[in-house]
C-alpha cells in the first residue's frame, strides 16, 4: 500500500467544529459539513473547502480519476473563463439564460464562466483532430464550474460554484459512441459503489445540454430534489421523463349518451367529481396552450393526473401554456375546457389512457357547462394520442407491467449521447474512411464531485455526526489519548499514531488538552471511521480500545497488537 504518510495533530489541525447547528442549513450534509469544519460559506452557493473537507474532495476526485483512466479517457484541464464567440457558434449564448454568468474584459470582449465545457472542447478538437484514424478520443477534466443557479441551497448539493468531472468523447460512428457511452456508464456505476452510495441508474430527460440518449445516476435520499419511479424488475426513471402507463380502471364502464349539464360554480376537478359522485379519475382535465404561431392546443389528461410539461413539449414543440389574459383572448372558459366541440382549429392532444371507450366527464368549452358520457371517437376527436402525464408510484411498469414504487434521489452524475449537435453547429469535422468530411459524433459525461460528497454524507450519518465510508473519509483513524499530560498514556498514543502513519494509514492524534467528552464528541462529529482510545486504566492493563464509527462496536486489544489490528481493518475496507 504505497500511500503518503499522513500524520496530523488535532491541536494544529484547521478543522473548526461548531456546537450549534447553523440556522441556514436545512439538510444533514449541509449541517454536518459546516459543523465538522469541512466547509465554510463565502457567498450564496459558494464555499471554501477547509483541509479535512478538501481531503475528502480529493479522494472523490481520485476515485473518479482512476475509473476514467481505466476506460482510456485522458485528463486535461480546460479554461473556466470562455470566450462568448464559441457560445454564439453553438447558439447557447442566448439559449442558456441567466444561469450563464457573463463578464466583459477590459477591451469590452464578452466572456462567460463555464457551466459546462462542450463549446471549448469542441473548438479545441476541431483544430487538432483531422482524421478518423485519430478517433475515438475521450478527454476529461476536474474543474470548477459556475452556474448562477436561481436557488442555490442545501450546501454542496446545489451550489453556484462546484467541482465537476466532465468528460467528452469524439467518434467517427454512432456504434463507437455507444461503446464508449456504455464504458462511461459502467465506470459511473463503479464510482457510485466505491463512494459507498446506494444508487440507481435512471432514464432521464436531456434538458439544456441536448441529445436524446441519457442516463442519470441517482443517490437515493429523501432530501434529493429528483423524484423517481422504479420497479422491482430494475426499470427506473426520473418522473420528468418516465414513460407513464396509467392503470385503466374507470368506475363508469357502460357507454351512455352524451349529455350537456349545467355546472354553475364547479371549477375544479374535485368539485366536479363530488357533484356527480364519481372519482376524479373519471373526469378529463384539459389544459390550454398555444403553438409558437398561435394555434390553440388542448392537452387532455385524466382528472386525477398531472400534465407533464416536458411531454407536452415533446408532443408539440415550442408549446406554451396560456396565462390568465390569454384565456380571454382565445375566448375560452378556463374552468370548463374539454375535447368535445373545441374552438375551430384547436389541436387536441390526449393522454393515451383516455382512449378507452368509457363515459368521461369533461368541460363543454362554455362557462358553467360540462358533458357527461363523452366517448372518444364518438363524441370527440383527438389529433394526437400520446403519453402526457407525470408518472407516479402505483402506475404500471412500462417494462414488465409490475407496479411502480417511488423514491427521491440526488442526481450525482449523468451520461449523454450528444450526437452531432455541437460538432455540426461549430463545424467540427474529420475526414472519414471514405474520404468524406463528417461532423464528430460526440458524448459527454459529468460527475458532480462536490455534490457526490454531500450525497455520501446524506446517506452516511447519524445523530452524532458523519459516518464516513473508508474510501472518502478525510482520514482513516483518530488516536485519542484521554490524558495528554500523562507521561505513560501519551507516549503510547504517540507511538501508535506514528506507527500507523508510517504504514500509510492516515491518522490524526487528538493531542488537544480537552475533556474526554469534548474529544469524543468532535471525533464522532468529524466521523473518522476508526477511533483508538488510549486511557490510563487501559494502558495500565496493557490495552487500548478500538472503536468502529459505523457499527459502534468497541474492542479492546493489546497495545502491541493495536497497530496491526487497525491496519488490517483499514486495508480490508479499502480493498477493491
Ligand atoms: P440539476 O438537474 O441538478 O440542476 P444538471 O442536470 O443541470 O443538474 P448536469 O449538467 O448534468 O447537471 O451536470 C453534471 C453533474 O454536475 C450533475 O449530475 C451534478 O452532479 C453536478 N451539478 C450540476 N449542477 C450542480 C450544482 N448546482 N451544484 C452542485 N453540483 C451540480
Ligand atoms: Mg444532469
Amino acid at each position: 500500500m504505497p500511500r503518503d504518510r499522513v500524520a496530523l495533530r488535532a491541536n494544529s489541525l484547521y478543522a473548526p467544529t461548531l456546537k450549534e447547528v447553523p440556522a441556514e442549513a436545512e439538510i444533514a450534509s449541509h449541517r454536518l459539513m459546516l459543523r465538522a469544519g469541512l466547509i465554510r460559506k463565502a457567498a450564496a452557493g459558494i464555499y471554501s473547502f477547509l483541509p479535512l473537507g478538501y481531503r475528502s474532495v480529493r479522494k472523490v476526485e481520485q476515485i473518479v480519476r482512476e475509473e476514467m483512466d481505466t476506460i482510456g479517457s485522458q485528463e486535461l484541464l480546460l479554461p473556466i473563463v470562455q470566450p462568448a464567440e464559441l457560445w454564439h457558434e453553438s447558439g447557447r449564448w442566448t439559449e442558456y439564460g441567466p444561469e450563464l454568468a457573463r463578464l466583459t474584459d477590459r477591451a469590452g470582449r464578452d466572456f462567460c464562466l463555464g457551466p459546462t465545457h462542450e463549446e471549448i472542447i469542441t473548438a479545441l478538437v476541431r483544430n487538432e483532430v483531422r482524421s478518423y484514424r485519430e478517433l475515438p478520443l475521450s478527454l476529461y477534466q476536474m474543474n470548477m464550474k459556475f452556474r448562477d443557479e436561481i436557488r442555490p441551497r442545501f450546501g454542496l448539493l446545489r451550489g453556484r460554484e462546484f467541482i465537476m468531472k466532465d468528460a467528452y468523447s469524439f467518434h467517427a460512428t454512432q456504434e463507437s459512441l455507444q461503446e464508449h457511452y456504455d464504458e462511461q456508464a459502467g465506470a459511473y456505476g463503479r464510482i457510485c459503489d466505491r463512494l459507498g452510495l446506494i444508487w440507481r441508474p435512471v432514464a432521464a430527460e436531456s434538458g439544456q445540454i441536448g441529445g436524446s440518449v441519457t442516463t442519470e445516476f441517482m443517490a437515493l435520499a429523501d432530501s434529493g430534489e429528483a423524484e423517481l419511479v422504479y420497479c422491482a424488475c430494475g426499470w427506473a426513471a426520473n418522473v420528468d421523463a418516465a414513460e407513464a402507463v396509467v392503470p385503466r380502471s374507470p368506475a363508469v364502464t357502460e357507454p351512455r349518451d352524451l349529455e350537456k349539464v349545467p355546472t354553475p360554480g364547479l371549477r375544479t376537478i374535485a368539485e366536479l367529481a363530488a357533484a356527480f359522485d364519481i372519482s376524479e379519475h373519471d373526469t378529463v382535465k384539459t389544459m390550454a396552450g398555444k403553438t409558437p404561431d398561435g394555434r390553440l392546443v388542448f392537452f387532455c389528461v385524466p382528472g386525477d393526473r398531472e400534465l407533464n410539461p416536458v411531454k407536452a413539449g415533446w408532443a408539440v414543440p415550442g408549446v406554451e401554456l396560456l396565462d390568465e389574459e390569454e384565456f380571454a383572448a382565445y375566448a375560452i372558459p378556463k374552468g370548463s375546457l374539454g375535447p368535445v366541440h373545441p374552438p375551430e382549429g384547436t389541436f387536441v392532444v390526449a393522454d393515451r389512457s383516455l382512449e378507452v371507450e368509457v363515459a368521461w366527464v369533461t368541460g363543454a368549452n362554455e362557462e358553467d357547462f360540462h358533458y357527461l358520457g363523452a366517448m372518444p371517437g364518438r363524441d370527440f376527436q383527438v389529433d394526437q394520442w400520446t403519453d402526457l402525464v407525470v408518472a407516479r408510484p402505483g402506475d404500471d411498469c412500462p417494462e414488465c407491467g409490475g407496479t411502480l414504487e417511488g423514491a427521491r434521489g440526488i442526481e450525482v452524475s449523468q451520461v449523454f449521447q450528444l450526437g452531432t449537435k455541437y460538432s455540426q453547429a461549430m463545424g467540427a469535422t474529420f475526414t472519414a474512411e471514405d474520404g468524406s468530411e463528417k461532423p464528430f459524433v460526440m458524448g459527454c459525461y459529468g460527475v458532480g464531485i462536490t455534490r457526490s460528497l454531500a450525497a455520501v454524507i446524506e446517506q452516511h450519518h447519524d445523530e452524532h455526526g458523519i459516518v464516513w465510508p473508508m474510501s472518502v473519509a478525510p482520514l482513516h483513524v483518530a488516536v485519542i489519548p484521554l490524558s495528554v499530560g500523562d507521561d505513560v498514556v501519551y507516549p503510547v498514543a504517540e507511538q501508535l499514531w506514528s506507527t500507523l502513519a508510517g504504514r500509510g494509514v492516515e491518522t490524526v492524534i487528538d493531542d488537544r488538552d480537552e475533556r474526554a467528552g469534548v474529544k469524543f464528541a468532535d471525533n464522532e462529529l468529524i466521523g473518522y471511521p476508526i477511533q483508538v482510545v488510549v486511557g490510563k486504566k487501559g494502558v495500565a492493563g496493557g490495552i487500548v480500545e478500538i472503536k468502529n464509527r459505523s457499527t459502534g462496536e468497541r474492542t479492546e486489544v493489546a497495545i502491541d497488537e493495536a497497530a496491526d489490528v487497525v491496519t488490517a481493518i483499514v486495508e480490508a475496507a479499502l480493498a477493491p
